[in-house]
């Protein structure tokens, strides 16, 4: 027996003409005929569903543990899936251009389990440098505890270093009795912006380990408007939710796209631990998701705006900002690989700490706050915040100096955050 409560197939065309995702997230995947003819999808507080039969439950289980492959058409347990939850994940896989997506209950319980999925003892990580600190920490402390290793390249590294990079790594590997089992990605690197040439990194991989060894990119920072790195030859796009998507600093999550074949695996380990997004969280994303586009689009448009400003300024020292790159590599990765600067950047004023906190403390429309993507202004100073445990010498290394203030862009009018930076900088 069928089970009726899918919703009906899904439109993305209209003849042959291809609907975008910005008009697609108002509908896909939900059927108000299934839930009262409500016309926005209900939240569904529940933890468990009801099977239309017996058999119906066998084929779902099959399907859950992956007794038969292919994941489950069925509704069973809120660890498992959740209305909430599979018509979000249909959707954020449109923007990624990806087969699926999967939610999660933040951007560092995607990363882990997408990990502790892929990889095991004697494998080698092979990651771009530096990562969000929370996946850098949990590579080299956590997965070095199940005897996964990590070789790793600086961001804006050529093909011919990457590739000496994963052979290094397939030696290593080698000795291990292991293999490379994915090569991370996290692109513009946090602070520095530098962007990793991902076309690039797929020719090395390619040429060093064949398409078995997968890539995937943490795509926080430009997704999904600005990069879509499937289309450069990633094949994970990874997300913390609670930034750009999630929009408005109300929630954590996180995700993974990509081909079924490499999320099967990552599904299953989900499965097992928990950590899927919850039904509330699911439907704010939802909510989100319906002004994605508008709100990032203009918090780009603010963002070169107020750098236009900054730019010039006497007392700011330069900007660390991709609609401003003076490298001609970073400038070429950048017209490959994207539509839109972003809104998140490193403002470097003249002098140190004590001015950067002067600027800081006077402002009066941004918050001073970690975190970025959300619908408010927000600015930090790394060097004694965020990466106050960082070593010196990496510090340095990274560009993360005492006058480095990070500022994330948000949905206000620009000319009023023109003013607070004026005013702001007057107080330095
Ligand atoms: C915030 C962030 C994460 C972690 O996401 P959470 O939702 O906080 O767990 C991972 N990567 C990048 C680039 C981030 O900015």
């Amino acid at each position: 027996m069928a089970d009726t409560r899918k919703p009906k197939a899904a439109i993305t065309h209209i003849g042959n003409h291809e609907l975008s995702p910005a008009t697609l997230m108002m509908s896909h995947g939900y059927d108000p005929v299934l839930s009262e003819g409500s016309l926005k999808a209900p939240i569904f507080l529940t933890s468990t569903f009801a099977f239309p039969s017996a058999a119906d439950g066998k084929r779902f289980f099959e399907g859950i543990t992956g007794k038969v492959p292919g994941g489950t058409d069925g509704l069973v347990y809120s660890r498992f899936n959740g209305p909430n939850q599979q018509i979000l994940e249909g959707r954020l896989a449109l923007w990624d251009g990806a087969e699926e997506a999967l939610c999660f209950s933040s951007g560092m319980t995607a990363i882990t389990v997408l990990m502790l999925a892929l990889c095991n003892a004697g494998d080698v990580i092979v990651h771009s440098g530096p990562l969000y600190a929370a996946s850098e920490g949990f590579v080299a402390k956590h997965m070095s505890r199940f005897g996964v290793t990590y070789r790793d390249f600086p961001a804006g590294a050529t093909r011919a270093e990457i590739e000496a990079v994963i052979e290094d790594a397939k030696a290593l590997a080698a000795k291990q009795g292991g293999k490379v089992a994915m090569i991370y990605l996290e692109s513009p690197a946090n602070p520095t912006n530098a962007l990793v040439d991902v076309e690039a990194v797929r020719d090395a991989r390619n040429a060093a380990l064949g398409a078995e060894c997968p890539i995937a990119i943490d795509n926080t920072f430009l997704g999904p408007l600005w990069a879509r790195p499937i289309d450069q030859g990633a094949d994970l796009v990874v997300y913390s939710l609670t930034k750009y998507v999630g929009g408005h600093s109300d929630l954590v999550a996180g995700s993974v796209s990509g081909a079924k074949k490499w999320l099967t695996p990552i599904r299953m380990l989900r499965n097992t631990m928990g950590g899927i997004a919850d039904p509330n969280t699911a439907w704010m994303l939802l909510r989100s998701l319906e002004t994605v586009e508008l709100r990032m689009a203009r918090a780009g448009e603010n963002a070169a705006k107020v750098c236009a400003w900054l730019k010039d300024h006497p007392k700011v020292e330069g900007l660390g900002y991709l609609g401003m790159i003076d490298d001609p590599r970073q400038q070429d990765i950048y017209g490959r690989h994207c539509s839109g600067a972003g809104s998140t950047f490193s403002l470097l004023l003249k002098g140190g700490e004590a001015e950067c906190f002067r600027f800081l403390d006077a402002l009066r429309i941004a918050k001073l706050a970690v975190s970025l993507g959300g619908t408010e202004t927000l600015a930090s100073h790394p060097a004694s915040m965020t990466h106050l445990s960082v070593p010196d010498e990496r510090k340095a290394a990274l560009g993360i100096t005492d006058n480095l203030v990070r500022i994330s862009i948000g949905i206000e009018a620009a000319d009023d955050l023109i003013a607070d930076f004026e005013q702001a900088l007057a107080a330095v």
